[in-house]
């Protein structure tokens, strides 16, 4: 069977684009183009087909099925020839069930989906095997492509170096100045990317890096380009497989540029359109108070979108004044009877905090969610028996200096609850002794 996928506008315009185009935008309108999969050559195969398919390669070994990602190559990019796969067997990450951290709140059922356990650390490794497989099929295929470049908040930057250091591709990434964390700013760098840090926020170094892929030979990565979303897609899609196919009742999301949820939101509709699933779950993204555009759209109904200048936020990855993705976020949160909410830096370290303490480790983006997810059920808008899943974006091993400041009550909006310091003594059995039982009779 043959499988095809092509770009085409998101706002419905005519035509469609080989996804080995050099092409990024609707040249009729100027608006993002999606990919569209050929839903008739899937139909051909049962959803049991699927379904039985996608779990027999789950974490396999034929390779790269074993992928996360390419286990559902059919779905999210059929035309990749399995020897142009750059694949660091992405995906397939932990879902770990928050029981003391969802009774803590009255919940029963919450789970936490570790996207950030991956080979760079966030959820980004998903998009970035398929944009840098196609880019490696492109020019086995002889398109002259130099380089491939992005703007990013920090974990963009990381994913496409990584996978470009194992392709053999040259990266070029801008990155704003100072906002990035130490962590992120050195992996491109050991993956041997030309790094540019820039006297801006994210939203000038996206318009910077739009300039740059206009030259030739720069493939540009960045999420306005859709190859991304197609592997970001599949953490619905695995979700769901690992609740053997059941659709959870909530999905909770930090968003920026909101390609995120726009993957999520497609891979459900694709699993709802091929019958493995009958319903949808409800959609909450969360954003930081210190870049909240989305938050604010949602409160005046959707009417219309203003982009705003994003404030700084511990959840730096998510620190984004004008999404590129917005329209794409907007049609999933509708159709998904979606909800915005939002946190200041306070909540969002506290929610972060409170779900360490029963064995989290959570980045502070992961820490926005979880804090939207306390305000929902705090209204009663989540029950106790509801089925949540919380999406975590990053590992929390890349944001140590949030942690740090965090347990040294150094965060904005007053003293941490759960701060932990250590305690410096003499090697010396007596006080040690006094310490801990000091601490544990009290
Ligand atoms: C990129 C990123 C996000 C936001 O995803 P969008 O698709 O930009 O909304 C959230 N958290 C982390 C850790 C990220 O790296
Ligand atoms: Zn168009």
């Amino acid at each position: 069977m043959a499988y095809s996928a092509r770009f085409q506008c998101i706002a419905g315009c005519p035509g469609s684009y080989a996804l080995d185009e050099v092409i990024y935008k609707c040249p009729q309108c100027g608006q993002l183009l999606e990919v569209r999969h050929d839903v008739a050559a899937l139909e051909g195969r049962s959803a049991a087909g699927w379904m039985k398919l996608f779990d027999d390669r789950y974490k396999r070994t034929q390779w790269p099925y074993g992928s996360g990602v390419w286990g559902k190559k059919e779905w999210i990019a059929p035309h990749v020839r399995d020897e142009n796969v750059v694949s660091m067997d992405e995906g397939g990450t932990n879902l770990m069930w928050l029981e003391r951290y969802g009774r803590s709140l009255g919940l029963d059922d919450v789970w936490l989906k570790l996207c950030g356990n991956s080979h760079t650390g966030s959820f980004k490794d998903l998009g970035m095997t398929v944009l840098v497989s196609v880019v490696k099929q492109m020019i086995a295929d002889g398109k002259p492509i130099r380089a491939i470049a992005c703007a990013s908040t920090g974990d963009t930057s990381a994913a496409l170096a990584a996978y470009c250091a194992a392709a053999g591709i040259r990266s070029v990434v801008l990155l704003p100045r100072g906002k990035v964390t130490t962590a992120q700013l050195v992996q491109p760098l050991a993956s041997g990317s030309i790094v540019c840090e820039l006297e801006t926020d994210f939203d000038g170094c996206m318009k910077l890096v739009q300039q740059l892929s206009a030259e030739p030979g720069v493939y540009l990565a960045n999420s306005m380009n859709s190859l991304r979303l197609e592997g970001q897609k599949t953490i619905s899609v695995e979700i769901v497989q690992q609740f053997d196919w059941q659709v959870p009742d909530w999905v909770f999301i930090p968003g920026g540029n909101l390609g995120n949820v726009a993957a999520l939101g497609a891979g459900f509709e694709l699993m709802l359109k091929l019958g493995l699933i009958q319903k949808r779950p409800r959609i909450c993204v969360a954003q930081a108070e210190a870049a909240n555009p989305l938050y604010r759209a949602y409160k005046a109904g959707f009417d219309k979108f203003e982009p705003i200048v994003a404030s700084p936020t511990e959840a730096s990855a998510i620190r984004i004044g004008d999404p590129v993705s917005v329209h794409r976020a907007i049609r999933v949160l509708e159709a998904y009877d979606g909800v915005v909410e939002q946190a200041s830096e306070r909540e969002l370290a506290e929610a972060s905090a409170a779900a360490d303490r029963t064995g989290a480790y959570t980045c502070p983006h992961t820490g926005v969610a979880l804090a939207a997810l306390e305000k929902l059920t705090a209204r009663g808008e989540v029950k106790k028996h509801d089925r949540v899943v919380v999406i975590s974006t990053a590992s929390g091993l890349k944001f140590t200096d949030f942690k740090v400041r965090y347990h040294e009550d150094a965060i904005a909006g007053g003293p941490s609850v759960h701060a932990n310091r250590p305690v410096t003594l003499p090697a010396d059995y007596e006080a040690v002794k006094r310490t801990v039982l000091g601490v544990l009779d009290a």
